[in-house]
């Protein structure tokens, strides 16, 4: 069908349901894709984590590093992507922060750089160019930022590593301006580097936020002490010869660069900069709250039939990335698809443009790195619960480390059942995925084989005045009674309807209830 009739033919098909222009445009409006653009070594991993960090999807960063650390960790995972025929490490992290809704599209960094990457950059709106201080442009960056231009992509620049020695500032963005014809606009601007990096001056706000090491290994939000410009203090915290030097660069910043355009940013005309350290969890929270607020939202896309604007009504999209399942016994593939316009619903028949053939997206996968961090976040994402039993009592022992290390690790969640008595751990996942791995992992890594047996709720919910709530409550039919790892009171549901209900019909513990949070 032509846009046209696409637009006027409003009552869905099998599954494609159509959203409300206004609910359309509100989820339109949140969502933010970016892919990081740089050369091996400047910090994209770190900085990854650091984002996610502050995007609150994972409340201790290092879960990516660890796993990458431990060798025999890696390998394992190497198998598990091998047989399941996706890429774990890679692809996509989808996190909230602030309301909005963020996905990273993870370009290959390394030397395997190549189609992969120019087929996810076809799929990302924004760029975020990340710099290594003390080595300024480096090659990959040059090649990657061809790609980008050519799709006139937005772009982000992340300067990293300023607690290294560092090039000049100025010659970093001159090297920018000439060697990419792109205009600059620095955010942030560093005060010293190496040794002497006291911090930044954050232009918007003319507020100097002074560095510290970050003593939890970068593994913790960093709270920065924040002073204004004008703080009569400053003079005695930044040293004499670095405190003018910053005075004179605040006044050339202001006559030489160019103002924070948001039309040319979104042209990729313009890139605005920033400074820090993302091993030390520096410069990256204003990073992420200033590419909120001027990066591009969805846009169109072009097809046989016209551009696709994101707010038509129908479900359309395209396939970026197809990966083969090295497992012989499965001969599928996986694509990936860049949405471009409706929502996607499990089940639904769309249309394959090129072959004309329908057929029906009954497993969609959920990405591995959206579960792990989202679960960690508490249960906020969990929806799928399960006991894990060990049938095997010579393996007690291993059962018992297996499920505290993973659990240590942040890999699962686990609840302990109260009203059944029974010991057995319940898991706690976001998708069937995450206890895929577990299990794979216990077998692996512990030697134990594990049964899943699965619970029919879907909701999970804290007690904020704990246990004395629940025994003033008596009886609680609609749910059943967990404890946490730190022995709090969790209540899980079947669905939002038995929440619903049991808030309606029991006043006292329903005020008590608190949202999907540990309290
Ligand atoms: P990638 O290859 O781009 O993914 O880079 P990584 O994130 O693996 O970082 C490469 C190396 O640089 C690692 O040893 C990091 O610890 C280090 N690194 C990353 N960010 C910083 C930083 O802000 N300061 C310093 N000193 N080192 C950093």
């Amino acid at each position: 069908q032509t846009i046209e009739e696409g637009i006027s033919n409003a009552s869905g098909e099998d599954g494609d349901e159509v959203l409300s222009p206004a609910l359309l445009a509100r989820e339109i409006s949140r969502r933010r894709n970016f892919a990081i653009i740089s050369h091996p070594d400047a910090g994209k991993t770190t900085f990854t984590e650091k984002l996610l960090l502050y995007g609150g999807a994972i409340h201790q960063a290092g879960a990516v590093k660890a796993r990458r650390a431990a060798r025999h960790a890696t390998s394992d995972w190497m198998e598990l992507e091998k047989q399941r025929g996706i890429s774990i490490t890679s692809t996509a992290l989808v996190f909230e922060t602030s309301g909005s809704h963020i996905t990273l599209l993870d370009t290959p960094g390394h030397q395997d750089f190549g189609e992969d990457t120019y087929r996810t950059l076809a799929a990302a709106d924004n760029a975020v160019m990340l710099v290594d201080a003390g080595k300024g442009l480096e090659p990959q960056t040059r090649k990657l930022f061809e790609v980008c231009r050519m799709r006139k992509l937005p772009i982000f620049t992340f300067i990293n590593k300023l607690d290294r020695p560092a090039l000049e500032p100025l010659d970093l963005l001159d090297q920018i301006e000439k060697e990419f014809g792109l205009l600059t606009h620095p955010v942030s601007w560093p005060i010293g580097s190496g040794d002497r990096f006291v911090g930044i001056y954050y232009r918007p706000r003319k507020e100097v936020h002074l560095f510290e090491k970050d003593k939890s290994h970068g593994s913790r939000e960093a709270t920065v002490q924040k002073l204004s410009w004008g703080d009569p203090t400053l003079k005695h915290i930044i040293a004499g010869d670095l405190y003018e030097q910053l005075q004179e660069e605040i006044e050339l910043l202001e006559s030489l660069t160019s103002p924070l355009d948001k039309e040319k940013i979104c042209a990729g005309d313009l890139t605005p900069v920033y400074f820090g350290s993302a091993m030390n969890n520096f410069g990256v929270e204003i990073f992420l709250e200033s590419f909120l607020e001027n990066s591009m939202q969805p846009i169109k896309h072009d097809s046989d039939i016209g551009d696709i604007h994101p707010n038509y009504p129908h479900f359309t999209g395209f396939i970026f990335k197809l990966q083969a399942n090295m497992d012989p016994k499965h001969r599928d593939k996986v694509a990936f698809v860049r949405i471009c316009s409706g929502q996607f619903r499990k089940g639904m028949k769309v249309k394959i443009g090129r072959t004309g053939k329908s057929i029906s997206l009954t497993r969609p996968q959920k990405m591995f790195a959206q579960d792990r961090s989202t679960v960690e976040m508490g249960f906020a994402g969990a929806e799928l619960f399960c006991y894990m039993r060990n049938p095997n009592p010579s393996k007690y022992k291993q059962f018992q480390k297996g499920i505290s290390e993973l659990l240590g690790e942040g890999a699962v969640q686990v609840l302990y059942s109260v009203d059944s008595g029974r010991s057995d751990p319940i898991l706690a996942a976001v998708g069937q995925l995450q206890f895929e791995v577990v299990q794979y992992r216990m077998l692996n890594e512990y030697g134990v084989e594990t049964q899943l047996e699965p619970l029919p709720y879907t909701v999970a919910r804290w007690v904020v005045e704990g246990w004395p709530a629940i025994e003033k409550a008596g009886k609680i039919y609609s749910c059943a009674t967990v404890r946490d790892q730190w022995g709090r009171p969790v209540l899980l549901f079947r669905n939002e309807w038995n929440l619903l209900q049991l808030l309606n019909d029991n006043k006292d513990i329903g005020d008590l209830v608190a949202c999907a949070l540990p309290p």
